[in-house]
């Protein structure tokens, strides 16, 4: 594991996370190169008995640093924007090993995307086909697509980060699915080469995964008696991770349930995994600014707050909140650790037994996916700086926002004489 405590300090690989905060200050991202490359490694070992490619879905974690060790590692992307294909290109990843998801992509997006040759477009409604179509037709060429299915499976996870189910927004839904493709067939500057099913978030068991590509299967087979043959498989990400006592599957047993259907298909594997590969590569320390003991409650007021991290506020998560250094003799008592955002949903953690005192330094674990990347400037406060530790080496991979660059884009109206 690459976070762990050497003489009771927490460490990032061989840097301890006292020493970073001093040196970055808090609130920080703090990222392990070794974490995310075992991460990519244990999933492209598990698939190994099949030709596939993984496509680290940029949205979890979209640092060009974290990108680009992954781009060195031979990963593809998946992208849901064209300021994600931007920021890949920017990384030095092979436009070549990217899928483009997302339910609203622009002309603007699908132009750049045609113009540096990505894999695959993951298309998901009628209007957007035409739209790919048309692009395609005025740059006088073919664009490669895939049509991402809604298979109706539940994927047994929160219902903010469930998207299989027919009344989600996303996908086809499976009524629609032939008829769909056959229109597709129809439109001259599409070439249909996959089918692509992504059917939710941190889900921590196999089933609804062996479940929805059961239905997909059924599909292709269908789709060939149509005459529509493709050539890959994208079965999306959603693999969960460990942020308190849940028991997902490991990349090999997440492989294995799925292995006899996917060799029995014998068609190229794409996937899509996020938090899965950059989740548990990351941690976000924070300081305890004051504390506030109550009759009620005790708030324990951290220099990081919801507009850092939201996963706590928006889906209700849980996220371990341990001690950098933890004291020796003092009393644990029951904290809600707080955000200092005018908002009572401003919280990262409550209940927390801890022994906390002033100017403490926490680590949230599990903060390299849905992090950062969620992180706004809610209540004027910049956003958190971003380091990598790579062995005993620490980099400074984005910086701390300055509070003037906050405005540099807003304009004062003309003023009168
Ligand atoms: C969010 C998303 C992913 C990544 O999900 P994880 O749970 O982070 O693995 C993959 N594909 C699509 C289409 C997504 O929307």
């Amino acid at each position: 594991m690459s976070f762990t405590r050497q003489q009771g300090t927490l460490h990032a690989e061989n840097c301890s996370l006292e020493q970073i905060a001093q040196q970055f200050s808090t609130p920080l991202y703090v990222y392990s190169k070794a974490a995310l490359t075992q991460h990519y490694l244990d999933m492209h070992q598990a698939f190994e008995f099949i030709d596939h490619q993984i496509c680290f879905a940029v949205k979890s974690n979209s640092n060009l640093a974290v990108l680009n060790v992954l781009a060195k590692l031979g990963a593809g992307f998946d992208i849901v924007t064209g300021g994600e294909l931007a920021r890949v290109l920017a990384a030095d990843g092979d436009p070549a090993k990217i899928v483009f998801s997302g339910l609203g992509k622009t002309e603007a997006d699908i132009e750049k995307a045609l113009q540096v040759g990505i894999a695959c477009f993951n298309v998901e409604s009628h209007a957007e086909l035409d739209r790919i179509q048309n692009v395609a037709a005025r740059l006088n060429t073919q664009a490669p697509i895939s049509l991402r299915v809604n298979p109706d499976v539940d994927a047994k996870t929160h219902p903010y980060i469930s998207t299989g189910l027919k009344e989600n927004k996303f996908g086809i839904p499976s009524d629609s699915v032939f008829s769909t493709y056959q229109y597709a067939a129809t439109l001259p500057n599409l070439n249909i080469v996959g089918i692509d099913c992504h059917i939710g978030s941190q889900l921590t068991e196999t089933k609804p995964f062996v479940d929805a590509l059961a239905r997909v299967e059924l599909m292709i087979a269908e789709l060939k008696q149509l005459g529509i043959t493709i050539q890959h498989i994208d079965i999306g990400g959603g693999l969960g991770v460990v942020y308190k006592d849940e028991t997902p599957p490991s990349a090999v047993e997440y492989a294995n349930a799925m292995r006899p259907q996917l060799e029995k298909l014998g068609l190229k594997v794409y996937m899509e995994p996020g938090r899965s590969i950059s989740a548990n590569a990351g941690v976000l320390l924070t300081k305890v600014d004051l504390l506030k003991p109550t009759n009620h409650r005790n708030f324990a007021i951290v220099d990081a707050a919801m507009n850092d991290l939201i996963r706590p506020s928006l889906y209700d998560a849980w996220m371990d909140i341990v001690p950098v250094k933890p004291h020796q003799d003092l009393e644990t008592k029951q904290w809600d650790i707080v955000g200092a955002i005018c908002e009572t949903g401003d919280f990262l953690g409550k209940d927390r037994e801890l022994s906390l005192q002033q100017n403490d330094i926490l680590a949230v674990l599990g903060a390299g996916a849905y992090g950062f990347v969620m992180s706004s400037n809610y209540n004027s406060r910049g956003r958190a700086a971003e380091v990598m530790v790579d062995g005993d080496q620490v980099y400074l991979i984005r910086d701390r926002e300055t509070i003037e660059s906050l405005w540099a884009n807003e304009h004062l109206l003309p003023q009168e004489a």
